[in-house]
């Protein structure tokens, strides 16, 4: 670690420090000329790299961390190659991140990349992330259709990217090392963004994990509607809600929002009216 620099749990910071995984992520990069977007540089093991390829544009919100940076990064940043922005990067965010269409490539803070991760996807600017996440997170986004990570972040992610793990990093390629195990996961966006009502549907499907499907959205609909529905769909009524694919999800929400078709039959609106 860098003399007098004390990395900062209350940030994430955790600095990566294998060569060989900087590397890779390097060799992963997607090949276009979109500019280069990255959260939180840390020490800049990785801006090193970056700035070789394309210029880039970084949010770092640790104060220290941007001197240290800007002393580390005067040329890159006279050339214009380095645009180093100080401050909470969710604070700065609004609508798009950068006026231009750009790749996410972060060793992203493992406490808000969930949340980066969904501001980006939402971020029709955005084309593609490289990222490093916790593994756990990284099974949650990458999970197919019938594996017991699959849940509404897997559907969410999979409707508008292909998503893939490119990488597991073990807790020593860091300083310090985390507690969990991390992965690289590459997310090629190929719609420019999500439904957020289909994202709020989502989250009553999965409500209950291990619950069927149908007994999680009974919770917001008629049961005599749902099943309706499901016949149509020829789902079954004891399917949890894994065994569904990201495709039979968007046919379910669209099957619903039509047969709703403005009518007041979901039981909170039910509820609303006789208040
Ligand atoms: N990229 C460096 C590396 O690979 O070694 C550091 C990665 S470290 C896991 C996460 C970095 O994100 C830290 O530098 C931390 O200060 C920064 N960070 C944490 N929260 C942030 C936020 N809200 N906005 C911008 N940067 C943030």
């Amino acid at each position: 670690m860098k003399k007098g620099i004390i990395a900062k749990k209350k940030f994430g910071q955790n600095f990566l420090k294998d060569t060989i995984v900087l590397e890779k992520i390097i060799e992963s990069m997607p090949k276009n000329n979109n500019k280069i977007v990255e959260i939180g540089p840390g020490l800049g093991d990785l801006t090193k790299f970056l700035v070789n390829v394309k210029s880039v544009e970084t949010f770092e919100v640790d104060t220290e961390l941007c001197e240290l940076l800007r002393k580390k990064f005067k040329k890159e940043i006279e050339e214009d190659l380095l645009h180093l922005h100080c401050g909470d990067v969710l604070k700065i965010w609004n609508g798009s991140l950068i006026n231009e269409e750009y790749d996410l490539i972060a060793n992203l803070p493992y406490y808000i990349a969930t949340n980066i991760i969904l501001k980006a996807l939402l971020d029709e600017k955005c084309k593609n992330i490289l990222v490093m996440v916790q593994l756990e997170v990284a099974k949650k986004i990458c999970a197919k259709q019938g594996e017991k990570e699959f849940g509404s972040l897997s559907v969410i992610t999979q409707s508008v990217a292909k998503a893939e793990i490119t990488q597991t990093v073990p807790p020593a390629s860091f300083e310090p090392p985390p507690k969990v195990e991390s992965a690289v996961i590459l997310l090629k966006k190929f719609k420019s963004k999500f439904d957020e009502d289909f994202s709020r549907f989502l989250k009553i499907c999965f409500s209950q994990p291990r619950k069927t499907l149908y007994k999680n959205l009974s919770s917001s609909y008629d049961k005599s509607f749902l099943q309706q529905i499901f016949s149509r769909l020829d789902i079954v009524q004891n399917t949890r809600p894994h065994q569904l694919s990201t495709n039979d999800y968007h046919q379910l929400y669209k099957n619903i929002q039509e047969s709703l078709d403005g009518r007041y039959t979901t039981k909170q609106a039910k509820r609303e009216q006789s208040k």
